[in-house]
């Protein structure tokens, strides 16, 4: 770790048993609350990811608060990847299983064009499952997913493996 990401990992609260008990919560809200080390944090999403990115996909609901910011830097467009019946036009969408349950997240169908460059962006990568289900629309939509860029990765989650399975290689994670 540099001590930027040091500094940036400092910023992240444990929150032990929440939302139920065994689940370590990462808090990011610590880190927004600096603008100074919210600004350090996009900068260091931005230098990590591949340039020449046509769109930044960021995941309801805390991939919102990196995924723009980044995808101004990058003059990239911004797409908001939504749970089911929040967006307002035609969207595809994809079910997914949770630790608990299942989930469905939706595109609008006319977010991405054939060939588009794509970065996925989202503020914790835990099992991996979200970003798979994504990266599943994006090339749904036939858009190129080039990389995914997080702010912290749960190693001991092993997301690497589910991300292996769906041909996802370039990931970044800030700490
Ligand atoms: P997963 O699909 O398991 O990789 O979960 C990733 C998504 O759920 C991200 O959008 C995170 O915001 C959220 N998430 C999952 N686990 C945690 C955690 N322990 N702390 C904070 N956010 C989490």
């Amino acid at each position: 770790m540099t001590a930027e990401t040091r500094d940036l990992a400092a910023l992240i609260a444990d929150v032990p048993d929440f939302p139920k008990v065994g689940v370590s919560f990462k808090d990011i809200t610590p880190l927004l609350s600096s603008p100074e080390a919210f600004q350090a944090c996009v900068d260091a999403l931005v230098a990590a990811s591949p340039t020449d990115i046509d769109v930044v996909c960021g995941m309801e609901a805390r991939g919102f608060i990196f995924g723009a910011p980044v995808a101004l830097a990058m003059g990239a467009s911004f797409v908001p990847v939504r749970k089911s019946g929040k967006l307002p036009r035609d969207t595809v969408e994809t079910t997914y299983d949770l630790e608990y349950g299942t989930q469905t997240l939706a595109i609008h169908s006319d977010a991405i064009k054939e060939g588009d460059r794509v970065l996925i962006v989202d503020d914790v990568l835990a099992t991996g499952g979200t970003v798979a289900a994504t990266a599943d629309l994006v090339r749904r939509l036939g858009g190129s997913l080039v990389a995914v860029s997080v702010v912290m990765e749960l190693a001991y989650l092993e997301p690497r493996e589910v991300l292996g399975r769906h041909r996802i290689d370039d990931v970044t994670a800030l700490v």
